[in-house]
Order: C-alpha cells, then sequence, then structure tokens
C-alpha cells in the first residue's frame, strides 16, 4: 500500500499575525529562519517554509524539525547578543523505512559514506532500532528507556495471543 496522503499545516496558520504563508500554509521563513514579515519571529519544524540557496524547499522532516531547532536556538542567541546570525542548511543524513519485521529499507548519508549508501534486511532493521532508541533516550533518559525496553521484552511473553476486546 503506497500512501501519499502529503502534508498541510492548520487553517489559522493563514491569518497569523500577518506573517507570509504558502499555499499549504506554512510560514515562510528566511535562511536564518526569520519570518519574513517579523524578524522577532522565528518557524521551526513542518510549518516552516525555508527555502534553500539551490531553490528547493527544506522537506518535512523529523531531521530536518530537529536541526532547525538547534540552528535556531543559535541564531536567538546570535540576535539577543548582536553576533551574525548563520543560515539554516538542511543536511539529508538519508532515510529509513521500516515495514515491521517484514522488511526495512533505506539509504544512509553521511560522514562515512560519500553520496548515499542503499541498506536493507538485517542492517537496516539494527540501525533503525538503534536510532528509535537513541530518539527515546533523548526524550525520556537512560533509565526510563531502559525500564521502556524491559517492560517490551516482559509483555513479549505475557502478552496474549488473542485480543479480548
Ligand atoms: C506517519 C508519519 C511518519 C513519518 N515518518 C517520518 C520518518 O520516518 N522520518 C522523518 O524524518 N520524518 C517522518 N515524518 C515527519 C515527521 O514526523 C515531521 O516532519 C516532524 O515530526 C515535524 O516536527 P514538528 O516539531 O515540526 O511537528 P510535530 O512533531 O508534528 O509537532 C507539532 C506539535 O504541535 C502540537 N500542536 C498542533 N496544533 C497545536 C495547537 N493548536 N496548539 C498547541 N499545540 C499544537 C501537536 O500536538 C504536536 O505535538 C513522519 C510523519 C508522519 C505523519
Amino acid at each position: 500500500m503506497v500512501w501519499a496522503a502529503g502534508i498541510k499545516a492548520p487553517d489559522f496558520l493563514k491569518d497569523f499575525g500577518g506573517l507570509e504563508t504558502n499555499r499549504i500554509n506554512q510560514l515562510v521563513v528566511k535562511p536564518t529562519l526569520q519570518t519574513t514579515n517579523d524578524e522577532d519571529i522565528f518557524v521551526i519544524g513542518d510549518c516552516a517554509s525555508c527555502v534553500q540557496e539551490d531553490g528547493s524547499f527544506v522537506p518535512p522532516r523529523a531531521q530536518s524539525a530537529h536541526q532547525m531547532a538547534s540552528r535556531c536556538f543559535s541564531n536567538i542567541v546570535a540576535k539577543i547578543t548582536e553576533r551574525e546570525m548563520k543560515p539554516y542548511i538542511y543536511k539529508d543524513h538519508g532515510s529509513l523505512v521500516s515495514l515491521s519485521r517484514f522488511s526495512t529499507v533505506g539509504s544512509l548519508m553521511g560522514n562515512l559514506t560519500r553520496g548515499s549508501m542503499m541498506v536493507e534486511g538485517r542492517i537496516a532493521r539494527i540501525v533503525y532500532i538503534s536510532l528509535y532508541r537513541l530518539h527515546q533516550i533523548a526524550l525520556h533518559g537512560y533509565l526510563k528507556t531502559g525500564l521502556i525496553m524491559l517492560v517490551g521484552r516482559i509483555n513479549r511473553v505475557l502478552r496474549p495471543n488473542l485480543k479480548l476486546h
């Protein structure tokens, strides 16, 4: 099954304090992530429409939202301390698609590989699970992530095969 629902920001952003929006209600930002109409407002993630030097738009992905957060933080600090702000440049580290226990495929791009490297099967699955755990650690910390993993293991043994309700 191929799902191609696309993305659209909520309608209330259309008339949000006179800020510039595009046809899918994203707020248009400069490379510094400041809105075009108000330099005191920074926008990051899916609701930001940010154009890159080559004319392409930053894709609405978790890794871009994460990278934008870091650039936004350093730019706000630069603005407060009256230093020069830097443009946000999207770095694609690759993509992974998990099809549960059936398969995992993806491409990795990073410091270790020139261009992209296709991965699939067990290696792709290990990379996917490691990334997932790293995200959990970032959100919940080591202790809680360890407990979540332990409960998951116990549940695998205890969970009934039949769903009652
Ligand atoms: C099914 C699916 C799979 C995806 N898989 C991937 C993937 O494999 N890799 C990848 O890189 N990206 C993936 N993405 C995209 C990724 O999830 C988004 O790009 C990323 O989460 C954007 O981060 P964000 O912080 O901008 O928005 P979000 O993570 O969507 O956070 C927005 C937050 O704002 C809250 N919110 C919304 N409206 C209001 C309101 N009115 N008031 C207060 N709070 C509000 C929401 O509850 C939410 O918590 C996927 C997206 C979907 C839907």
